[in-house]
């Protein structure tokens, strides 16, 4: 089953949905390993769209509570 997550800005109680997969913020890659450039720059795409959703899409606070929904 696809699961989803509510998140709500605890400054301006702002309600967006976050993908699963997108709800853990992969580490960097480790700079050095320039044999997979491609999937570095995968890494780094997915990285930012966490960074994104980690975000409140209104004033971009950080501070969010949320809960685990089931689709
Ligand atoms: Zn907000």
């Amino acid at each position: 089953m696809k699961k989803e997550w509510k998140r709500r800005c605890r400054r301006d109680l702002t309600v967006w949905y976050v993908p699963d997969e997108l709800r853990k913020i992969p580490r960097m890659p480790i700079l050095g390993s320039f044999t997979r450039q491609g999937n570095i720059a995968g890494k780094v795409t997915l990285r930012t769209a966490c960074l994104e959703a980690s975000q409140c899409p209104k004033c971009g606070s950080t501070a969010f509570t949320e809960e685990k929904i089931k689709l």
